[in-house]
């Protein structure tokens, strides 16, 4: 694969969805890649990246910012309250909110700093024990909570449960943002996404399609 056999396949899905080709955000997810490949993607005008650590993307991604401009970083993977601040530093976006001491977090460093990335909150759809994300039972009282502090939360992000259905977990997600007033929808990788986008994805994170299969 490549990323234009996944643009492709992405605007063939946004047809077929009746939606307007180009309206889903395609994040290239870079982690573990070597920079080689990284570079290649950008060079092909990509400019949309999900990073899953934190420290990762700092070691990489100043430079890489240097050398190409316009570049928007995504955190796609779990935030630890101690990484909070690095992370607002350096991500437009992070997907993974799903619990209230973070929010408190991100909540000050909002007011301190007066603007915070794009905020969406992961919800353990599965409710797989070993799985990050916010239980959906949990998650309206979440959003609220983040609400009440003025944080900008734009939508809901999950991980559907490995060598299962992924449809009912992407509707499940649709509709509990429908519910909170949410646009945003982060879901669909590299082997679901046109499923996801069928059902609703404003953003889909592809690594290994794009990148080729990650090393080590
Ligand atoms: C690694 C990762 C992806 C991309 O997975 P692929 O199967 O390589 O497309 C998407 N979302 C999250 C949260 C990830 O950690």
């Amino acid at each position: 694969m490549s990323l234009a056999a996944i643009t492709d396949r992405l605007k063939a899905a946004e047809r077929r969805a009746g939606r307007t080709p180009g309206s889903v955000t395609l994040i290239a997810v870079s982690k573990v890649q070597t920079e080689e490949r990284v570079r290649a993607v950008l060079d092909q005008g990509q400019r949309v990246f999900g990073e899953n650590r934190v420290q990762e993307a700092q070691g990489r991604w100043p430079a890489l910012q240097d050398a190409y401009s316009g570049v928007s970083l995504h955190l796609i993977g779990p935030l630890q309250t101690n990484k909070a601040r690095a992370a607002v530093e350096m991500f437009d976006a992070i997907h993974s909110v799903d619990r209230l001491k973070l929010v408190q977090s991100l909540a000050r460093l909002a007011d301190e700093r007066g603007t915070c990335p794009d905020l969406f909150v992961q919800v353990n759809t599965g409710a797989e024990p070993q799985k990050a994300g916010v239980l959906p039972d949990q998650a309206d009282a979440l959003i609220r909570e983040m609400r009440a502090l003025s944080l900008p939360v734009v939508g809901l992000m999950c991980i559907p449960p490995a060598n299962l259905d992924p449809a009912p977990h992407f509707a499940a997600l649709a509709s509990l943002a429908a519910r909170n007033g949410l646009e945003g929808l982060s879901m669909g990788m590299s082997d679901d996404f046109e499923c996801a986008v069928a059902l609703g994805a404003t953003h889909i994170r592809v690594g290994s399609a794009i990148f080729g299969a990650r090393v080590g």
